[in-house]
């Protein structure tokens, strides 16, 4: 077992790798710095009712901009985050900076609106997670019902384990939406078990859906199940009319993405509300 653990490694570790492993334990060092150093901002991205057209809802998107090495996309540095660990800390300063941006735009004024933010498989797994949620709730005085937790598809191999813990979220009043919907799991039939509120369409879906019968029928299926469920559905990653208009079609209530807005910047995002309202 040990031999073959050891000729599994070495096959993996080819010349990319190598290089890539430069940069993970570089990008490691700097994002135990950065958290120290709270280098790490929030965008907003609208959430949108397509019948209408107002905004019902925002994505909390986090930023790094790192002093010398600049901006560093999430998906570059939130995966070395999980296999660090260093999630857990950077996850709760996230939800934190969110939680008390949302409250604060609540107090000066602005339609109260519901905040989502992203948990990873790692941090839906930790420790007392729905204490720590609580915990944050509490200090930044934001209550539950405006808070949103988007999680992964494909955290929920564990069903019962997920159960547990997403059922601990509910009774906070935490909203739960599964986000990348449709791509990390073979089957519906989990939903039975878990309590969630939201379903969100991976952009995969929505990119072609002007163009491929199948995706059409995909996303047309996902919002018939969801209405039998219960449950509310969004498409993420609309860029154009024309998908929108596929999405009115087979009447998906909710959207996001670039055609409506960008993720948007704290300022910007104020300035955003403040035109449509
Ligand atoms: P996600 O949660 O599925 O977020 C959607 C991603 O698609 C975001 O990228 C967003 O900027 C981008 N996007 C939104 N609309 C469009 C569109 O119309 N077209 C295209 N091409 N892209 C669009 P971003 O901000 O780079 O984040 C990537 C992923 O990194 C997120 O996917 C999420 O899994 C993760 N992530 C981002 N912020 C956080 C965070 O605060 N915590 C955790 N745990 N993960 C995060
Ligand atoms: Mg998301
Ligand atoms: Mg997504
Ligand atoms: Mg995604």
């Amino acid at each position: 077992e040990v031999k073959a653990k050891g000729r599994n490694n070495y096959l993996f570790f080819n010349k990319n790798m190598e290089e890539n492993s430069l940069e993970r334990i570089l990008l490691e060092n700097e994002l135990k710095k950065a958290i120290e150093s709270d280098q790490f901002t929030l965008d907003y991205q609208p959430k949108i009712d397509i019948k209408s057209g107002k905004i019902i809802g925002m994505e909390a998107l986090v930023r790094w901009v790192h002093p010398e090495l600049g901006r560093i996309s999430p998906g570059k540095f939130i995966p070395i985050a999980e296999e660090t660990g260093l999630i857990l800390e950077l996850g709760e300063l996230i939800l934190r900076k969110g939680c008390k941006q949302n409250k604060q735009w609540q107090n000066q004024g602005y339609p109260k609106q519901q905040l989502s933010v992203n948990l990873s498989t790692k941090q839906l797994y930790q420790k007392n997670l729905s204490d720590k949620i609580e915990a944050i709730l509490e200090e930044t005085g934001l209550e539950a019902q405006w808070l949103e937790l988007e999680i992964t598809e494909s955290a929920f191999a564990n069903i019962s384990n997920a159960q547990t813990i997403l059922l601990k979220i509910k009774d906070l009043g935490v909203a739960i939406s599964i986000d990348d919907f449709g791509t990390g799991y073979s089957s519906f039939g989990y939903l039975k078990h878990l309590p969630v509120n939201t379903l969100k369409i991976d952009a995969i879906f929505i990119r072609d859906i002007n163009l491929n019968p199948e995706s059409q029928a995909i996303v047309n299926g996902i919002v018939d199940i969801a209405g039998k469920l219960k449950l509310n559905v969004i498409a993420e990653g609309i860029e154009t009319n024309e998908q929108l208009c596929i999405l009115r079609e087979v009447s998906c209530p909710q959207g996001q993405g670039f055609y409506f807005s960008k993720p948007l910047s704290k300022e910007k995002f104020e300035r955003y509300l403040k035109e449509i309202i």
